[in-house]
C-alpha cells in the first residue's frame, strides 16, 4: 500500500476557535428559497470542513478504531456516489454491481484464508455493529430449530416470532456466553429480542478475555436453555483474543457440537490477525488468528483495519438456509431472481435498498493484494509495539499486561494494534486524554481499567508511518506529565 507522499495533517482535531466558528457558520433554518448548490458547495468547503477532525486524513488519529480511506477506496467510493446503484437485486441483464460484491466478498474470503464456498452467506453491512445483529438473529434461529427438533417439531424466529418458537422449542431462556464482548453485542442482543442480561460473561478470573471452559459448560447444561457462544475475536479495548489459537476454537466448537450451540466471532478488526506473515515477530498473534474457519458465523469490519470509508462491515455464515429464512422477503415475488450463483442481496442481509458499498472494498483489494495489506498491518503492530515497549517501565506510565508476571519481550510479541496504558499519578491519569488530545497532534480514546480510567491507542489508518509517527507520539507522552513538573 504506497502511503509515502501521503500528506498528514499537523493536527489531527480542528483548534476550539475553528470549531466555534464552523458551528456558528451553520444554517439552522430551513431557506425558503435555497442558495443554489454552487453556494452551498462553497459553505461546506470554506465553513463546514475545517470544523472536521482529521480522523481519516491522519495516521495519528488513534481513537476507537478508525481506519482511514486509501486513495483506492477514495476513489470507488466517489463512483459509487456518481453511478448511485442500489444494490439490491441480482440483474445481470442490467449492471454488473452484484457481480462485483460477490467477487470482492469471494477475494476477502481469500484475503483472511476461508474458502469462499464454505461460506455460503456472504454480504455486505453497515459495520459490524449490524454484522453482529445478522449472526445474532442467525444464530437464534439456529438454535431454536435445534432444540425443537428434538421434540420431533419445528421451530422458526422467522415464521413463527420469538414466543412461538421457544414454545416449540420447549426452550425457556436463549443466553450468549462470551467474554469481553464488544457493547455491540448487547445492542444486537436488544434488537434481536433476547435482551441485554442474555449476555452472559464467561471468562476466567485474572485474564478475563479467555473463557473458562469448565463455567462454559456448566452454562451450556443448563435444562430448558439454548445458547449461542460468542467469541471477542480481538477485543477493543486491549486487542486482546477470546481464542489464542486453532485448539481454543476447536475446544468451543467440540462444546457447541455437544449442546447445539451456535458459535458466533465478532472479528471486527480481529480477522486482519490471520494476514500476519509467518516469523517469529508476529507468530503468537497470527496464532490468535487461528480458528476461524470453526465458527458458524463471521462479524467483519471494513472501515477499520480494511480503510473503505465510512460504512462498511461484513457478514459470513455458513448456513445460508438460516440466511434466507431470517432475511427474505416473503411474497415479493417481483424481488426474486433467476440467476443462479449470486443471491440478491436484499434477501439475505438487513437493509432491501443499499449502498454499492463493495467497490471501494473491491478496489483496495485489487490495487494492493495481500501483501499490500500485510504491509499495512505490520506498520500498525510495529508502532503499537514501539510504544508499548516505551511504556513498559517507564516512570510515569504503566502499560496493560494480559498477565501480571508478564515480562517485555513475551508482552511485545503478544501486542496487535492497540495499547492500553494509564499515567501512575492518580492526578495525570484523571487528565490524561485530556492533556493528550488537547495537543490536536494525536488522539486518543478514553476507556476503563478494572476500577480506574485508562487511555488507548487503536493504530489503524493505512498511512501509519513508524518512522514519521513514533517522534510526534513521544514527544506528546513525554510533555503531557511534564506539565506537572514545571508547574
Ligand atoms: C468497532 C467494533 C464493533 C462495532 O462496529 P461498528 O462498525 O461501529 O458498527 C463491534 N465489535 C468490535 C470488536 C469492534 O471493534
Amino acid at each position: 500500500m504506497n502511503y509515502h507522499g501521503s500528506p498528514v495533517p499537523e493536527n489531527v482535531l480542528p483548534e476550539p476557535a475553528v470549531l466555534s466558528k464552523a458551528r456558528a457558520s451553520l444554517q439552522t433554518n430551513l431557506p425558503p428559497d435555497g442558495v443554489g448548490s454552487q453556494s452551498a458547495q462553497e459553505h461546506i468547503r470554506r465553513d463546514i470542513c475545517p470544523g472536521l477532525s482529521a480522523s481519516s486524513k491522519s495516521s495519528r488519529y488513534y481513537g476507537f478504531v478508525t481506519g482511514g480511506a486509501t486513495t483506492a477506496a477514495q476513489f470507488a467510493d466517489n463512483i459509487v456516489t456518481e453511478y448511485d446503484q442500489n444494490v439490491q437485486v441480482h440483474l445481470p441483464k442490467e449492471t454488473v454491481a452484484t457481480d462485483v460484491e460477490y467477487h470482492a466478498l469471494n477475494m476477502l474470503c481469500q484475503l483472511i484464508d476461508l474458502e469462499p464456498a464454505v461460506w455460503t452467506h456472504k454480504t455486505f453491512t453497515t459495520g459490524a455493529t449490524a454484522s453482529n445483529i445478522m449472526g445474532l438473529a442467525c444464530g437464534r434461529e439456529h438454535v431454536l430449530a435445534a432444540a425443537a427438533a428434538r421434540h420431533g417439531r419445528e421451530a422458526s424466529v422467522a415464521q413463527h416470532g420469538l414466543i412461538r418458537a421457544m414454545r416449540l422449542a420447549d426452550v425457556d431462556d436463549i443466553q450468549i456466553l462470551t467474554t469481553v464482548p464488544h457493547s455491540s453485542i448487547r445492542k444486537a442482543a436488544s434488537i434481536v429480542g433476547l435482551g441485554h442480561d442474555s449476555v452472559k460473561d464467561c471468562s476466567e478470573q485474572g485474564q478475563t478475555n479467555l473463557f473458562d471452559m469448565a463455567e462454559l459448560e456448566r452454562a451450556l447444561i443448563r435444562p430448558r436453555t439454548a445458547s449461542i457462544i460468542m467469541v471477542s475475536f480481538s477485543e477493543v479495548n486491549t486487542g486482546q483474543f477470546a481464542t489464542q489459537c486453532t485448539q481454543d476454537v476447536q475446544a468451543l466448537r467440540d462444546l457447541a457440537d455437544a449442546y447445539h450451540a451456535w458459535i458466533h466471532v465478532d472479528a471486527a478488526f480481529g480477522f486482519m490477525a490471520r494476514l500476519l506473515p509467518e516469523s517469529p515477530e508476529y507468530e503468537t498473534v497470527r496464532r490468535c488468528g487461528g480458528g476461524l474457519d470453526l465458527a458458524d458465523s463471521i462479524t467483519g469490519d471494513g472501515h477499520k483495519l480494511l480503510n473503505v470509508p465510512y460504512d462498511t462491515g461484513f457478514f459470513l455464515s455458513r448456513h445460508l438456509s438460516y440466511g434466507l429464512q431470517v432475511f427474505r422477503n416473503p411474497n415479493a415475488a417481483y424481488l426474486s431472481s433467476a440467476a443462479a450463483g449470486i443471491p440478491s442481496p436484499l434477501n439475505i442481509g438487513i437493509e432491501n435498498s443499499r449502498r454499492f458499498r463493495a467497490l471501494p472494498v473491491y478496489a483496495n483489494l485489487v490495487a494492493y493484494g495481500r501483501s499490500g495489506y500485510q504491509d499495512m498491518l505490520c506498520r500498525q503492530v510495529r508502532l503499537a509495539r514501539i510504544i508499548t515497549d516505551f511504556l513498559f517501565d517507564n516512570e510515569h506510565y504503566d502499560v496493560f499486561k494480559p498477565r501480571a508476571d508478564m515480562q517485555k519481550a513475551e508482552l511485545l510479541s503478544s501486542t496487535f494494534m492497540i495499547v492500553l496504558f494509564r499515567a501512575k499519578s492518580s492526578a495525570v491519569n484523571d487528565d490524561l486524554v485530556n492533556r493528550i488530545n488537547g495537543t490536536l497532534r494525536i488522539y486518543c480514546s478514553g476507556t476503563t481499567w478494572g476500577p480506574g480510567a485508562g487511555v488507548r491507542f487503536a493504530i489503524a489508518n493505512w498511512k501509519c508511518d513508524p518512522e514519521r509517527d513514533w517522534p510526534v507520539v513521544r514527544q506528546v507522552l513525554e510533555d503531557v506529565v511534564a506539565v506537572d513538573r514545571n508547574a
